[in-house]
Order: C-alpha cells, then structure tokens, then sequence
C-alpha cells in the first residue's frame, strides 16, 4: 500500500455552540499524534474559538463552504481571505448538502477549489452519487462529471507531480442514514477516481492524492473501510460531534 498518511476529518455541519466546540475538542486532542492528520470543519463563526483552542495543537480546522469570489458584493459570503485571518489551512467544498440545497454545480466547486488552493488552503473536494444515479449504474458517469471540471481547473497547482487537493468519496445515500457504503463498494469507486487521476494527471498526482470516504462512518466500521488500498482516511459527519466516537476513529486509522 502506497504510503499516504491518513486523514480523518470532522465536519460539524450546523451543529455546535461555544460550550459544546470545547468540550468536543478538548474530549478528542488526547487522541492526536502524528501518525494520522487530523482536522475539523466548523460553522464559520465558530472559527475563533476553535483557531485559540487548536492553537499549537496538530490539528487542522476551516470551514465547511468559501466563496469563489475574493470579495465584493456577495451578501452572505466568506471569502478565502477572510479564512486565513483565522488560521485556516483546509476547507470542505462541495459538499453533497451544499450541492443539493444550495444548486452548487461541479463548476462551481472548481472555481471555489481554485479560489481555495490560490490562497494557499487545501480544499477538501466532495463528490458522490444519489441511490437513484448507483442503482441507474451511472456512478462512474457522476463521479467524472463532478471530478473533472475540478480536474482540469486546478491541474495548473500541481508542482513536482503533488497539488494541494484532498478528494473526498461521499455516496449521497450514504450521508447521515446509518447505511455505510461496504468497503468493498468504497474501494471500487475510490479506486476508479484514483484511476481516473491517473489518466488525466499522471501516476505521481495519482498515487499521492488522499481520497478520503464519507457516509456513517463509525468507530466500528471504520477499521475495515480505511484498510482498503485507495481509502486514505474519512470525512466524518454525525461520529465527529462526539469526542470517544471521532477519538475512536481517529485510533481506527493509526
Ligand atoms: C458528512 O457530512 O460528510 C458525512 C459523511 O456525514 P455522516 O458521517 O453523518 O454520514
């Protein structure tokens, strides 16, 4: 297995208040050593107090959306400037509930990639497939049409065959219901998006670019699905608002 070091990020979505964010951080830091990246995405105005409580610790924190623009009249937006003020080093993008309640496009996630990349934070990139696109046996059909724009926009970063891009497998249908997708089913599109990577950047960018898997991962379950060859970690939803289960997780990728 090609040495990728994992990651094993936690997304808040619209969960958390100042008491709640503490206690979760503070319950999981024990956990962290350099064997496995760490990193959580919190509401974005949340990012101070989880900036101070992270402040020398080996954990990455950002947001969970940016905007593509750097500035201007966006009413509601947060710009990629703005998240280096608060120390942000990677941020979620195209997230399947940003894609389905916000009529994100995959466009738009490459600009908000580029835009991301262009002010030195790692964006973590989401793709994956509704139940109704696997059972129409069109996933790798979905996975291309949300990989490649990103592809094709953000190969002008990649220097000495590495880019600073995770990619992170998320079935729809796995989100949030319980249902994980079996590591075998992960596997197989993990590794035909690396294969893909492959063919449209070369082997270099292909075997060092982490894709993480997301849906219900578990501490139980974990263990299994971040053995598989081309899974290099998890994006983690509901597991990561406890500090034992993300902790556990965490333990599950060393
Ligand atoms: C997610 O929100 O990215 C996610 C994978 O959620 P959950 O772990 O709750 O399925």
């Amino acid at each position: 297995k090609m040495a990728r070091k994992k990651l094993v990020a936690g997304n808040w979505k619209m969960n958390g208040n100042f008491d709640a964010n503490e206690g979760l951080i503070l319950g999981f830091l024990a956990e962290v050593d350099e064997q496995v990246d760490v990193s959580v995405f919190c509401p974005f105005p949340y990012l101070a107090q989880v900036g101070k409580l992270l402040e020398g610790q080996q954990v990455a924190f950002g947001s969970q959306d940016v905007s593509a623009k750097a500035s201007g009249a966006y009413t509601g937006e947060v710009s990629v400037d703005m998240l280096n003020e608060f120390g942000v080093t990677q941020v979620l993008v195209g997230h399947s509930e940003r894609r389905q309640y916000h009529a994100e496009s995959s466009v738009t996630v490459a600009e908000k990639a580029v835009a991301a990349i262009s002010g030195g934070i790692t964006p973590i990139v989401c793709v994956g497939e509704t139940l109704a696109e696997r059972e129409a046996g069109r996933v790798e059909e979905v996975i291309a049409d949300q990989l490649d724009p990103v592809v094709e926009q953000c190969a002008k970063f990649i220097e000495n065959g590495v880019w600073n891009l995770v990619i992170a497998y998320e079935p729809v249908w796995a989100i949030g219901t319980g249902v994980t997708a079996s590591p075998e089913q992960a596997q197989e599109v993990h590794a035909m998006i690396r294969a893909r990577l492959n063919a449209m950047l070369g082997a270099e960018v292909a075997q060092s670019t982490r894709i993480l898997y997301g849906g219900s991962v578990k501490p139980g379950n974990a263990s299994e699905i971040f053995a598989k060859e081309d899974i290099d970690g998890g994006l983690i939803g509901g597991a990561a608002l406890s500090s034992d289960d993300f902790s556990g997780i965490i333990r599950a990728a060393r």
